[in-house]
C-alpha cells in the first residue's frame, strides 16, 4: 500500500523485500520502532534517522504484547493507525512497517531472549518479563527489517542500554544511535502514555522532571552522595496525593549499575504511577554540571553506513 511516496507494509517477506531493493540502490536503512499513537518524542527520532546519509527510513508500528505484564495497559494501550500514517507521511517516511501480532509471534511461540544481569533491576523488578519481551521483539524486528541503523529514545533509558548490549553481545550488525528525550514546556516527557493523565494528574506528573532536575541542579553544585540527591528528589515530591513513586536511582551509565556516589557518567532514573498511569523519566548527571548531549554507546558496533558512528 502506498501513501505519498510512503509504502505501509504488513509482512515480514515484503518486509525483507524492500530493504533488499533499498540496499541495491544504496540506501541506508534506518529503523525507528514504535508502539505508534505517535509524538513529538517519536518525531525526533524520525528526524535523526532521516540525518544519516541515503537514508532510507522504516518506522515500525507494534504495540508488543509480550512486553505488557499480566494487569497492565496493553489493551488500552492508545492506538491511531490513520494519524500515525498521515504523520508519517509528512516527515516523508519511506516505509511504515505494521505487522500484525501473528506476523511477528507464532500462535505457540516459545522462545524468549533474555539479558541476565541489569534487566533485572529497576524496571525489570518492577514489570517482571517486560525487557524480555522488549528485546525479543526488537530482535524480530531487526531480523524482519534488516536496518544498518537503528533509532531509540534516551528517554526509555535502560531499554537503550539493554538494546545496545544486546547487539554487542549476539553480534547483530546493526549500529545503535540515540535521541535525547523530547518534553512538555513544563518538564514533562512526552510519553503516549501522557494522555491518560486528565485533571489535576498532569500537573503532578510534571513533578518528576522537576524531582529530577532538582537532583541535577544540586549535584551540579557538588553534591556526589547519591543518597542526599535521591532524597532531594524525594522530598520535592512531597504535596502530590495521586503520586506513588516506585523506584528513583543513580546509576554508572556504563555498567547501568547503582552507585554511592557519583563519578563520571551517571543517569538518575525515576519510576512512578500518577494515578493509574505509570510513567519513567531519567537525566544525565555530569561531572562539573552541564549536559554531555549523546548517551555514550559503551558496546559500540561496527557499521557499514557512510556517515554514522
Ligand atoms: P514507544 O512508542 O513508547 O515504545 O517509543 C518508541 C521510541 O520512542 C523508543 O525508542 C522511546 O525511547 C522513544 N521515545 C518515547 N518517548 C520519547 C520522548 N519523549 N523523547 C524522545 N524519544 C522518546
Amino acid at each position: 500500500m502506498c501513501a505519498g511516496n510512503m509504502k505501509t507494509i504488513e509482512t515480514r517477506a515484503a518486509m525483507q523485500a524492500d530493504t533488499q531493493r533499498a540496499v541495491g540502490e544504496g540506501r541506508c536503512v534506518v529503523l525507528v520502532p514504535t508502539m505508534g499513537y505517535l509524538h513529538e518524542g517519536h518525531l525526533s527520532l524520525i528526524r535523526l534517522a532521516r540525518t544519516e546519509a541515503n537514508a532510507h527510513v522504516v518506522v515500525s508500528l507494534f504495540v508488543n504484547p509480550t512486553q505488557f505484564g499480566p494487569g497492565e495497559d496493553f489493551g488500552r494501550y492508545p492506538r491511531n493507525m490513520d494519524r500515525d500514517q498521515r504523520v508519517c507521511v509528512e516527515e516523508k517516511v519511506d516505509v511504515l512497517f505494521c505487522p500484525a501480532a501473528e506476523e511477528m509471534y507464532a500462535s505457540d511461540h516459545s522462545v524468549y531472549l533474555q539479558e541476565e544481569k541489569v534487566s533485572a533491576s529497576l524496571e525489570g523488578k518492577h514489570r517482571p518479563g517486560h525487557f524480555s519481551g522488549v528485546l525479543t521483539v526488537v530482535a524480530k524486528l531487526f531480523l524482519a527489517v534488516q536496518p544498518t541503523v537503528a533509532v531509540f529514545g534516551q528517554k526509555d533509558a535502560q531499554q537503550l542500554w539493554l538494546i545496545r548490549k544486546m547487539v554487542r553481545d549476539l553480534n547483530f550488525p546493526v549500529c545503535i544511535h540515540a535521541g535525547p528525550t523530547v518534553r512538555e514546556p513544563d518538564g514533562l516527557a512526552l510519553s503516549s502514555r501522557n494522555i491518560y493523565l486528565e485533571g489535576g494528574l498532569r500537573e503532578q506528573a510534571a513533578g518528576l522532571s522537576r524531582a529530577l532536575r532538582h537532583a541535577v541542579t544540586l549535584h551540579g553544585e557538588g553534591e556526589k552522595k547519591s543518597a542526599v540527591l535521591r532524597q532531594a528528589a524525594i522530598d520535592s515530591l512531597q504535596g502530590f496525593p495521586d503520586l506513588q513513586l516506585d523506584y528513583i536511582e543513580i546509576v554508572d551509565e556504563e555498567t547501568f549499575a547503582p552507585v554511592p556516589l557519583t563519578h563520571g557518567r551517571c543517569r538518575i532514573l525515576i519510576a512512578a504511577r500518577v494515578g493509574t498511569t505509570r510513567l519513567i523519566d531519567n537525566m544525565e548527571l555530569v561531572e562539573g554540571g552541564g549536559v554531555h548531549g549523546a548517551t555514550p554507546d559503551f558496546f559500540p558496533t561496527s557499521c557499514t553506513c557512510s556517515g554514522s558512528q
